[in-house]
């Protein structure tokens, strides 16, 4: 409903804000869990170089060196870009992660690892 008066309208937009706010928020949270298990669930929950499971430890690489994301924006990215970056990237732990890219290795992604390009 159109308001003739700008700040009754401004204060309408504010109220709704803080009236979904708190459901808002725990969507978002939800959202970025499912997206945390996806990627778990895909790309590994140990790391591939010296097995630590300890999920806290736990950090996605990305071989080529290149990615949409990082660790903490990976969960920001929509459904569909997340299902194309899962298949780029590896799981290691922090420590793993500093010596690959110390080393400037090359490892293998889960589209390799499942036979695909
Ligand atoms: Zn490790």
């Amino acid at each position: 409903m159109p308001y003739k008066d700008g700040n009754a309208a401004r204060a309408a937009v504010r109220a709704s804000y803080w009236k979904h706010h708190q459901k808002n928020l725990a969507q978002k949270r939800r959202s970025r869990h499912d997206k945390m298990d996806f990627v778990r669930e895909i790309v590994g929950r140990t790391c591939v170089d010296c097995g630590e499971a300890r999920l806290a430890a736990i950090q996605y690489h990305h071989p080529d060196g290149r990615g949409r994301a990082t660790n903490r924006t990976l969960y920001l990215l929509s459904w569909r870009a997340i299902q194309e970056e899962v298949m780029k990237l590896i799981a290691v732990c922090g420590t793993c992660h500093l010596i690959r890219h110390a080393a400037g290795q090359a490892t293998q992604t889960v589209a390799e690892r499942s036979g695909g390009s």
